[in-house]
């Protein structure tokens, strides 16, 4: 079983369901909509094309919703054509309605005049065109190109070094979200936050619109300015999980502190029991070749091994030659890199570290050493939200962790969770449901009296039919903050095939 699961963005090069077939088939687990680009339309077609593909194949799909968030961009150019901006040429941006040309170019964001200062940098397009801002007049930012290049139509600004006055997410983002929520899709992404105020904003929202029987859409704060940096801890202690955002994050840092802040993400985030996406031109030579380079072999090996949830495919799958190589690349390279355990790594194993004091923390902690002391790698868990699953994947005990819920929704959410193989089962099915009628696996806790051995069995035959455990395998078998009885906050030690006792 494959622990770190792939991310892959939809987009011209894979909007159909014979391509998004390939690509589960190939290893995705998860799939990003990326709001930046197309229409609620298309957007909705993709998402029904992967959800009845995954369902065909039997396989866990979640769906991620990446809001644009207050992404400021230059406006248009006379005629539409590029223009080159040279190097030691005075250049201005405005918010006046302007053709753009090689003096001057409009910007969307109003605010823009009041936040710039004399002296700071202004990057366009990815960084590939660099201004630095003499004078500001009133509409009119006067700058001095420091590094020249083509200009083309509605590109990217960032600035580096300037704090910026605006809300975490534009009437755009808002829409966005609502239309996203209303398609219960299981996390949405927020672009450029800044301060923990941004994800607990988003999250507010997300619980507003919640239309979920069990749990909710989870927030991830994408990593990507330098203000994040400057407030990760208080940012991961309010979202659900993160993103390494490396392409707007290289712009706004540089490309050498990429790595160190990838390195002190993840090790944030994983030990204070978040979950965190790589994400970024992982594969990048794959848009357009069907071979990796050996630097992006190990690059993916790396994020996994710092302890990535997931890693993500931007370009290469969503506008790429090779979407689905690209898939199967990265599922082989994650393979490869698994078959190295964590002593090799020289990791602190995760339980060894000082206690937290958390409930969850202490019974997944006390799975892991069962595990350990029975000499099994597998866990199962019941879980009505995800959450137990996601605090035992969080652990990085290394245990292949079953995750059984009767909720479809929690089954596709944790198709993005490190070392969680869902498994979704609905009915009880069998003796138990002829004795007590139809329900769901959580029902059967809710029940009130002692059905915790009928719990099992069923857990127990979800396993067998999957053919992940064998009769006479003991394995490890967990519920945690159930509100029913019998399993709540339970580790058993489990032989498959075991008698119940009776009373
Ligand atoms: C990034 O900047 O690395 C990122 C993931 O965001 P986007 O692809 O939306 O620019």
């Amino acid at each position: 079983m494959r622990k770190a699961k792939i991310l892959a963005t939809l987009g011209p090069a894979s909007n159909n369901e014979k391509v998004i077939t390939a690509m589960i088939s190939a290893g995705i687990s998860a799939v990003r909509i990326n709001m930046s680009h197309g229409t609620h339309v298309d957007h909705l077609t993709n998402i029904n094309f992967a959800r009845a593909a995954a369902q065909k194949l039997g396989r866990p799909i979640a769906i991620l919703v990446d809001l644009s968030g207050p992404k400021i961009r230059t406006r248009t150019l006379a005629g539409g054509l590029p223009v080159e901006l040279k190097e030691g040429a005075e250049f201005t941006i405005t918010t006046r309605e302007v053709d753009g040309s090689e003096s001057q170019v409009s910007t969307n964001f109003a605010g823009l005049p009041d936040a710039v200062k004399p002296e700071e940098s202004i990057l366009i397009d990815d960084g590939s065109i660099e201004l630095r801002v003499e004078s500001v007049s009133g509409p009119d930012i006067r700058c001095r190109v420091v590094v020249g290049g083509v200009l083309l139509e509605r590109k990217g600004i960032n600035l580096p070094n300037t704090r910026l006055p605006i809300p975490s997410m534009t009437d755009k983002d808002h829409a966005d979200l609502e239309w996203a929520m209303g398609q219960n899709v299981d996390y949405i992404a927020l672009s450029f936050v800044r301060t923990a105020s941004d994800c607990r904003e988003v999250k507010d929202l997300i619980k507003k619109l919640n239309r979920r029987a069990d749990g909710r859409a989870l927030l991830v704060a994408k990593i990507e300015k330098r203000e994040a940096i400057e407030n990760l801890d208080e940012i991961i202690a309010e979202t659900d999980g993160v993103m390494v955002a490396r392409g707007d994050l290289g712009v706004e840092t540089s490309v050498e502190h990429v790595p160190v802040y990838q390195k002190r993400i993840i090790e944030r985030a994983v030990a204070n029991d978040k979950f965190v996406i790589t994400a970024t031109q992982m594969l990048q030579s794959m848009i357009e070749s069907p071979n990796p380079t050996r630097a992006e072999a190990s690059d993916v090996a790396n994020a996994v091994w710092d302890g990535s949830d997931a890693v993500m495919l931007s370009a290469e799958t969503a506008s790429g030659e090779y979407p689905v190589e690209s898939i199967r690349t990265m599922a082989r390279i994650i393979d490869a890199a698994e078959t190295i355990k964590p002593e090799e790594l020289r990791k602190p194993v995760k339980f060894s570290l000082p206690p937290s004091g958390r409930t969850s923390q202490a019974l997944c902690k006390a799975a892991a050493y069962a595990a350990k002391e029975m000499q099994t790698e597998k866990v199962a868990v019941f879980t009505e939200s995800g959450l137990m699953a996601r605090r035992l994947s969080s652990v990085r005990s290394g245990l292949q962790t079953f995750a059984l819920t009767s909720s479809e929704d929690v089954y596709n959410q944790l198709g993005l969770i490190w070392g969680v193989m869902p498994f979704y089962r609905r009915s009880l099915g069998g003796d138990t449901e002829r004795a007590i009628g139809e329900g769901t696996m959580l029902d059967l806790l809710n029940t009130g009296s002692d059905q915790t051995g009928d719990l099992l069995k069923i857990g127990e035959k979800t396993l067998l039919d999957a053919g992940v455990v064998a009769a006479g395998e003991t394995i490890i078998m967990m519920a945690g903050r159930l509100s029913g009885h019998g399993l709540s906050s339970s580790v058993i030690v489990w032989t498959i095939g075991s008698e119940i006792p009776r009373k």
